[in-house]
């Protein structure tokens, strides 16, 4: 199968931790999760999003900077989280590659989506930087355009800190309730927070389904009994 992973920029970070950006123990788990995955025969991208470092609503919120410059500056905050799990994945061995939304030719590739494509029936893991290129997008709604143009099978959403989809935040409400499976449209109906909506309503237009796992169950995603389907119909 073609699988595109979404990963928070938190997830490469401690949780609980002494607050740094990145956490080698993390990273290690994290290249474990997708070299199991891919040694089950898959082709693998990911989309890696920039919340450990910057977002691009909250800069604005604290600083008075434009919402574009703020977004921009949070599309570079992926960029760098790209590079640093290419180069952790290569040393672990996995061949991986980085292709940006905003051309950096000094450092990675430019998003080109027929050599993406190439670079993942060689095996290599596609890492897309910098979302979609442009102010007032989310690395969300990113993972669903990717997945889509990639012909991806799969969208797996890796969530930290929870195993799947529920009624409310489980971390802050102990009534919420595990979804196993539900359709884009009811989670937008409901505002589940899945992801951002308007991703959600991009993979239901368009039929792409996304299961929503917990990030150390990366490996498992695609076992029914693992985390929480959103069919898109
Ligand atoms: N961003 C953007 N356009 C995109 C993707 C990302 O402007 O296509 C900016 C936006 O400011 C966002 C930040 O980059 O807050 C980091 O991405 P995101 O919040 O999706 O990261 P995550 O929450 O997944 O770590």
């Amino acid at each position: 199968m073609k699988l595109l992973i979404k990963l928070s920029g938190e997830s490469l970070s401690e949780r609980g931790g002494d607050g740094s950006f990145y956490a080698e123990p993390v990273l290690e788990r994290i290249a474990e999760q997708i070299r199991a995955l891919q040694s089950q025969g898959h082709q693998i991208a990911l989309v890696i999003g920039g919340g450990n470092l910057f977002r691009g609503h909250k800069l604005t919120e604290k600083l008075s900077i434009e919402r574009p410059t703020a977004d921009y500056i949070g599309m570079l905050a992926t960029v760098q989280n790209a590079l640093i799990l290419r180069d952790y994945f290569q040393t672990k061995g996995i061949a991986t590659r980085v292709s940006s939304a905003i051309a950096m030719p000094q450092i990675c590739e430019s998003y080109i989506p027929k050599r993406a494509l190439r670079h993942m029936e060689k095996g290599r893991i596609m890492i897309f930087a910098a979302g979609l290129g442009a102010p007032y997008f989310t690395t969300d709604s990113t993972a669903v355009q990717r997945a889509l143009e990639m012909g991806a099978d799969m969208l797996i959403m890796a969530k930290n800190g929870v195993d799947g989809l529920y009624t409310g935040d489980p971390k802050k409400n102990k009534r919420a309730t595990f979804i196993k499976s539900i359709t884009g449209s009811k989670v937008l109906e409901q505002n589940l927070k899945a992801a951002d909506q308007s991703a959600i309503a991009l993979a239901k237009e368009h039929g792409l389904t996304i299961k929503i796992v917990g990030v150390d169950m990366i490996k498992s995603a695609l076992e029914t009994k693992i985390g929480s389907v959103i069919l898109p119909e």
